[in-house]
């Protein structure tokens, strides 16, 4: 049978021959496009599987191949990270700052952490032209990454790395109506310009260290007296109508008979605070006054309070964290409800964590999702991501929020927090004293926030051993905030 496709072949002309070669020149020109095309399908496809926290993923690093890393800048502009180029082609990643930023920037050799982690998918992103990528594409060069800016603000992140001193412990700093993490320290640290070579003495150091631990995020600490905060919110859940009515007499040990046992809970070095109202116990951080308080609770109320203030959850973070530990349940014995109402116990909390739940208490009741990535720009300086802050949710009522926060003012004013006193902002905050073994000095943390009327800066402090939290901690947020307030 004939196939009606098939024509006789003829005998070509010279013009048939010319249009033969402009047709070549199309189909070269289509194939460019289709290559583009196929370029920017690639990237976009990429984009859509969000495997952006994923720092071993093959396919990421296949892209290291192609392009080099974008930097890393801080809210300013400041560079915090970035790659160097040597005449020979090898890439060496440069942390001007070292130690400063070792935990909020993080490492890309042996792993990635941090921001290195988080931004791992944008700093291998390429924004540049089409052009230069295919010129790039063509030459066997690579292409230049994209830039992201963080919201860490440097003058901050100094002031937290200078007010920790040499002492093990964490920082952190947050703006609590944006969700915007302004500083977060961690030490001891490392320098991540040296971490290769480091590394075997790092991960072969005595315990305790733990260097390249981020204290802030992945730190488990018992929250001492912070954990007041959640107790006395829960005090005002049980009791709306006349919490404001408690009152206790401390001698500075408080001792409760069950069962034939007696036990004892005492006030920070055994100081008598005498007769006490609710304002005045956690203004002075009266263990005597919570730990009756707790014994008027229900236990499951106080579990219930806890986890809507995240702990036992997890925790709107895209950095890695260590979720926060409340053990108490229904019909727990006297001893673990004592010790749970002074924060200690079994409850076990982050720096970050606590930042959060006092950025909640200055922002209205409501928590703005900590955040570090502001926005990516192509090498041109085009920006490519925006980010916005989002709103995680209300951990407590404006009016909840409003009772803590006058509290908060009494324990600066005229409580354990007067390291904050100071005549150009007013600060509200908490202290604590965290025993975590017998023998050694006490962790010292101080959370609190400035101005105490219109809050623009949380600040979180964890000294490990450092002993009182109105001793340590507290000069320690007093420095951040100054920093901050003299910006
Ligand atoms: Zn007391």
């Amino acid at each position: 049978m004939r196939n009606p496709f098939k024509r006789n072949r003829k005998e070509r002309t010279p013009g048939q021959k010319a249009n033969d070669n402009i047709l070549g020149l199309t189909y070269a020109v289509v194939l460019v496009f289709v290559l583009l095309f196929g370029y920017s399908a690639h990237f976009l496809l990429f984009q859509r599987e969000q495997v952006i926290n994923n720092s071993y993923n093959a396919r990421l690093d296949q892209f290291a191949q192609k392009v080099v890393r974008g930097r890393i800048f801080a809210a300013d502009g400041t560079v915090l990270a970035e790659t160097a180029l040597q005449e020979d082609g090898t890439e060496t990643r440069v942390y001007p700052f070292g130690e400063v930023y070792a935990h909020a920037v993080g490492y890309s050799v042996r792993g990635k952490t941090g921001l290195e982690s988080l931004a791992n998918f944008y700093l291998l992103s390429s924004h540049v032209s089409p052009l230069e990528r295919l010129a790039a594409d063509l030459s066997g060069t690579k292409t230049q990454g994209d830039d992201v800016y963080t919201t860490l603000d440097p003058g901050l992140q100094q002031a937290a790395y200078d007010a920790l001193g040499d002492r093990r412990g964490a920082i952190v700093a947050l703006e609590p109506s944006t969700g915007k993490v302004l500083a977060m320290v961690s030490r001891p640290g490392f320098d991540p310009n040296t971490l290769n070579e480091d590394w075997e003495r790092i991960v072969t150091e005595e315990s305790g260290q733990a260097r390249l631990l981020n204290r802030a995020s992945q730190g488990m600490y018992p929250p001492g007296s912070v954990f007041k905060m959640v107790m006395l919110l829960e005090y005002m859940r049980e009791y709306p109508d006349d919490y404001e009515a408690f009152q206790f007499d401390c001698s500075g040990v408080y001792q409760v008979s069950d069962g034939g046992e007696t036990y004892s809970i005492q006030c920070y070095h055994q100081t008598a605070h005498g007769q006490q109202n609710l304002q005045e116990a956690f203004a002075n951080s009266c263990n005597g006054a919570f730990a009756s308080l707790g014994l008027m609770l229900d236990p499951a109320g106080i579990r219930q309070t806890a986890q809507e203030l995240l702990f036992n959850q997890e925790l709107p973070l895209s950095m890695a964290y260590e979720k926060s530990r409340f053990a108490l349940e229904e019909g727990a014995d006297v001893w673990e409800v004592l010790q749970t109402s002074i924060g200690q116990g079994r409850t076990q909390a982050s720096p970050m964590h606590i930042a959060m739940i006092t950025a909640a208490a200055a922002n209205g009741g409501v928590l703005m999702e900590p955040y570090l990535i502001q926005k990516t720009e192509s090498a041109a300086g085009e920006t490519v991501r925006e980010f916005s802050p989002r709103e995680y949710g209300a951990l407590m009522t404006a009016e909840e929020a409003q009772a803590l926060t006058e509290m908060m003012r009494a324990v600066v004013e005229s409580g354990t927090g007067s390291a904050l006193q100071n005549d150009r902002y007013t600060a509200a905050g908490k202290t604590g004293s965290a025993e975590y073994e017998t023998g050694k000095e006490t962790h010292a943390w101080f959370t609190g926030f400035a101005p105490a009327e219109d809050p623009q800066i949380v600040v979180t402090v964890i000294v490990e051993e450092g002993g009182s939290g109105g001793r340590t901690a507290g000069p320690a947020a007093r420095a951040v905030m100054d920093a901050w307030f003299s910006e």
